[in-house]
């Protein structure tokens, strides 16, 4: 355990130190280790099997925050709703992510069903697409579409296709890249070049794609975005193929230390990720995690023109951590706090939110946030994040957007207290939110996950 955190670390000081981006992943906490045999994760550990595990969320704990007021503001727009309003049962539904009802908003959208079974939006959210006549959960649908097309003879190269179509595509990206090109998955946000695997390239571009809506719904509200150019992603399986691949196709002339797991470049506009970074416990769900991670990043400088580094790091990566730890099944369902497979960050939130002063971690600096109590400085930056997003009946939300509106040019502690609140007065609060609501949800999410996994012990 301890080594993974310390390969963990490395990254995390490295991709930040040399790049001079915000980079960095999960710490792979957890002693199960899914490389191996069979493509990347043997046919037990299939990418389906992870995500399926990391769709619970915190459901009760999340239900207990809340009050009877929003449970009876719920009960009221529902029946004020009737049986036919599929705008109003989505609006609900948003209203339930937003206050962290979860099991009240999978209502909603079965509402959404039971009106219209076809509708795109309630079935999108609940991670369901169309196969054929059929709706089915997202990677179920991947395994028949998948299984209908190996028997055909076709194979997937950003579309499936004959095998023989695909082949001088494959060497044009071949010769492209520079290095061996399995698959391209396309998206809409991404284009997934993948040594891979089919499964992983596609759970990669549907995290991506769904980060990226999810990107513009949330902050084009505050913010102008821009157009985006669709971003490269490298997917390796091998973490040497990834280090080396790295070092030449970023222009980096330094060591890649092992535990290093995920870089967004944007002078090449590439994502690189890994399925193997060479430590125990890194599986698909904590490559998806990271993928969501750096997303927001890149989505950071390409969509809202916001340069990471001038921004403070502790809004950076803590929106990213939101975004990372809110990922359920393949969408981001904001709110949530799954911990799953990677709780190294839940673990520092306990350990950090009694001590974490929040106006030093207001004015910290990207090189003193990367090189000193880093786990904690994630953490606190996470929580904070959520806090300002949902602590104290979300109140502090629109300020912390406003906040966020105005960066990098009103960034700085004093800006933040102008625009959101005291941090004297805030700090109570958020610490009461912490040790209620985050941890308790935290926990709960790593243990539901290890239960899933039928690993013993418990986080307590
Ligand atoms: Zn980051």
């Amino acid at each position: 355990m301890k080594s993974n955190l310390k390969a963990a670390l490395a990254a995390r000081i490295f991709t930040a130190a040399v790049i001079g981006l915000a980079i960095c992943s999960p710490a792979p906490a957890q002693a199960t280790n899914n490389s191996g045999k069979d493509g990347a994760f043997g046919p037990a550990n299939r990418h389906i099997d992870a995500v399926a595990s990391a769709t619970k969320i915190s459901r009760n704990v999340a239900s207990a925050q809340h009050t009877s007021d929003f449970q009876n503001e719920y009960a009221d727009r529902a029946k004020s709703l009737g049986g036919s309003d599929v705008k109003g049962w989505l609006s609900l539904a948003d209203f339930c992510e937003s206050h962290l009802m979860l099991d009240k908003r999978e209502e909603a959208l079965k509402k959404v069903l039971s009106i219209d079974p076809e509708n795109k939006d309630a079935r999108r959210r609940l991670d369901q697409v169309k196969y054929g006549t059929e709706w089915l959960p997202v990677a179920r649908a991947e395994e028949k579409e998948a299984a209908d097309n190996a028997a055909k003879g076709n194979v997937f190269y950003g579309k499936w296709m004959p095998a023989k179509s695909a082949k001088p595509l494959r060497d044009a990206d071949r010769k492209k890249h520079g290095w061996d090109v399995e698959v391209r998955v396309d998206g809409k946000f991404c284009a997934v070049y993948s040594a891979a695997g089919y499964e992983t390239a596609h759970a990669v571009a549907s995290v991506i794609d769904n980060v990226g809506e999810a990107y513009a719904a949330m902050y084009g509200k505050v913010r102008k975005l821009g157009p985006v150019k669709p971003i490269t992603v490298f997917l390796f399986d091998k973490s040497d193929s990834f280090a080396s691949y790295f070092k030449q196709l970023a222009k980096f002339s330094g060591e890649v230390p092992a535990g290093f797991s995920g870089n967004f470049v944007t002078a090449i506009n590439t994502l690189f990720l890994s399925t193997d970074i060479g430590v125990s416990g890194w599986n698909t769900e904590s490559l998806l995690r990271t993928a969501a991670h750096e997303t927001t990043h890149a989505l950071d400088e390409l969509m809202a023109g916001i340069q990471l580094a001038s921004n403070p790091i502790w809004l950076i990566e803590g929106r990213a951590v939101y975004t990372e730890y809110s990922l359920v099944g393949r969408q981001p369902v904001f709110g949530g706090i799954n911990v799953g497979g990677t709780d190294g960050r839940g673990a520092a939130v306990e350990k950090c939110y009694k001590t974490v002063a929040l106006a030093e971690l207001l004015s910290m600096d990207r090189k003193t946030f990367m090189e000193k109590n880093v786990p904690e400085n994630y953490a606190a930056s996470w929580s904070l994040v959520h806090f300002l997003m949902h602590g104290d009946d979300g109140k502090h939300r629109d300020a912390f957007l406003k906040f966020f509106q105005g960066c990098p040019k009103n960034s700085s502690a004093k800006d933040f207290e102008t625009i959101v609140g005291k941090i004297s007065d805030l700090e109570p609060a958020y610490r009461t939110y912490v040790g209620k609501i985050f941890l308790p949800a935290a926990k709960e999410s790593v243990n539901a996950d290890r239960k899933a996994k039928g690993l013993s012990g418990e986080w307590k």
